[in-house]
């Protein structure tokens, strides 16, 4: 079977959050099971070059529409780790993908229709007719109608659309106008059976197009699944992905343990394993890898050492992630004699400003360390090297971060929302046997919701160090690869594929 990826993000080259993981990681995990993979995506000029290997162009001369007329594109194709890679390389005037960036610009809108209609365009003119084509979020999602509407009828109709939605929160509204660029002129568009957003009449809704003209569509955990259901959760959407339920299914994403694995990360000074985890009491003071760790990411953020356990971060900085309630996890943290380490960038200038001030308020403090940047390096370091990691998430689709924590010997503290509730059970409060739980929860998003799951973790990490070994062994052993979800992925290609035929 042969599945087309086509995405606006893709680690590590091309990343701004987990979308990037998750099309590697899914993409990876197929091949591995003897699938066929492809991907397109822009040729972004800020894109870390390094990870391609052997780029070659593959067509010189694409020619595709756009607002009335054709555009040349250069189609380039390249090898990220097993994977084969087309960029797109518009020549438009308006250079969409050299901006130094992958999103905040002006016309994001115009980057990724045109992408959109520029992708579908590349496969018809190269004769590559895969089983299935898979798009992710709003800035593919206009794949899907371009597909059907555009090219099914000029007899390039074999695959069948599969849509992920990773994050419900970012629609891609816009005007019928922009869609009439991409060849989608028909006024039909706006109407509530097609694109027309169901809250802001006038508008167009890509995401919503995503939803409707797919084959199939998921999302990225079970419980997000049934939260976007709702009105509280769905932004607007509930009705939409209520009409079409009988076509959607909540898969929960993956991490990719070649990658994000402390036995063999190659960003860590030292690697480690379960297995070479003391479990004995006596060993509580050994030097262990981790530990080793530990020593190194303090050092290189002139943090103090004592015996303190650090709560780490990595995040970027938008409301949904809980802005409120990781400055107060940051002073919480202190008061209970804990070390504090953020990693986070923000899109948002206020938020900027406001952690700017907070990092100069805490510039040289021997137990805090914000880093406003977008850093790879340093982000496992801080995964390996962090005792705890907090999650105070307002919503969060799926969540990675807790993953790769639990993957590192990390103890999760998250919020009880979405696909964090799917994965992290609370050592106290689950219900379930010790052996099975991973981390500390809460429920209210506020400071209180907050110190009921930190306290508690830094008494415990304090006060009973072989529990908290254990518990870090618990989370280590669990399996969040993306051997099953693959599957579930699988299982939807082959039915749809099955009624092509
Ligand atoms: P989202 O997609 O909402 O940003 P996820 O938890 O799904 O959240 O994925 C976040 C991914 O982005 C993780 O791989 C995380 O390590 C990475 N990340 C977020 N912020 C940074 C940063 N400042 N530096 C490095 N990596 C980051």
């Amino acid at each position: 079977m042969h599945i087309v990826h086509i995405a606006s993000e893709l680690a590590p080259l091309a990343k701004v959050g987990g979308l990037a993981d998750v099309v590697l990681g899914l993409c990876r995990e197929l091949t591995w099971k003897k699938y066929d993979v492809d991907i397109i995506i822009p040729k972004y000029d800020c894109m870390d070059s390094n990870e391609i290997r052997d780029m070659a162009v593959d067509v010189y001369d694409l020619q595709s529409y756009y607002n009335g007329q054709m555009y040349s594109n250069t189609v380039w194709v390249g090898w990220v780790e097993n994977l084969k890679v087309y960029f797109i390389d518009p020549h438009h005037p308006k250079y969409f993908f050299n901006r130094s960036c992958i999103y905040g610009a002006d016309d994001d809108i115009e980057r990724f229709l045109y992408f959109s209609r520029t992708a579908v365009e590349f496969l018809h003119k190269r004769a590559i007719q895969p089983d299935i084509i898979h798009i992710h979020d709003w800035q593919t999602a206009a794949v899907a109608p371009i597909y059907k509407d555009i090219y099914q009828p000029l007899g390039f109709n074999k695959p069948k659309l599969v849509f992920t939605v990773h994050n419900i929160e970012y629609q891609g509204r816009c005007q019928t106008s922009d869609i009439g660029r991409i060849g989608l002129t028909d006024p039909s568009y706006l109407s509530q059976e097609k694109l027309g957003d169901p809250t802001h009449p006038g508008d167009v809704n890509l995401l919503k197009g995503g939803i409707v003209y797919s084959d199939h569509f998921t999302t990225v955990s079970p419980n997000y699944a049934k939260e976007i259901l709702t009105s509280e959760g769905g932004r607007g959407l509930e009705g939409v992905i209520t009409q079409y339920q009988n076509k959607f299914t909540g898969i929960l994403n993956g991490i990719d343990y070649s990658y994000w694995n402390p036995e063999i990360d190659r960003y860590l000074p030292a690697h480690y394993s379960m297995r070479e985890m003391p479990m004995d009491k006596k060993d509580r003071n050994t030097l262990d890898k981790k530990a080793f760790v530990k020593k190194v990411l303090r050092e290189r953020l002139n943090l103090d050492e004592p015996h303190r356990p650090i709560v780490g971060i990595v995040t970027r900085l938008v409301p949904q992630k809980g802005v409120d309630l990781i400055k107060h996890a940051i002073y919480r943290t202190l008061e209970l004699n804990g070390q504090f380490i953020l990693l986070g960038s923000t899109p948002i200038p206020s938020i900027n400003a406001e952690f700017h001030e907070l990092k100069h308020r805490f510039a040289d403090h021997p137990h805090v360390s914000l880093i406003l940047h977008h850093q790879e390096e340093l982000a496992h370091l801080i995964y390996a090297g962090s005792d705890m990691f907090i999650v105070p998430s307002l919503f969060e689709p799926c969540g990675l971060t807790q993953l790769i924590a639990l993957k590192y010997g990390t103890v999760p503290i998250v919020r009880k929302t979405g696909g964090l509730a799917d994965t992290i059970f609370d050592v106290d409060f689950s219900g379930k046997p010790f052996e099975e739980t991973n981390g500390y929860m809460f429920d209210f998003p506020d400071d209180e919701g907050v110190d009921s799951a930190l306290d508690r973790a830094v008494k415990c990490w304090f006060e009973d160090p072989d529990k908290w070994r254990k518990l870090m062994i618990n989370g280590m052993k669990m399996d969040y690869s993306w051997n099953y979800p693959a599957d579930e992925f699988i299982k939807i290609y082959k039915d749809l594929k099955s009624k092509a035929t």
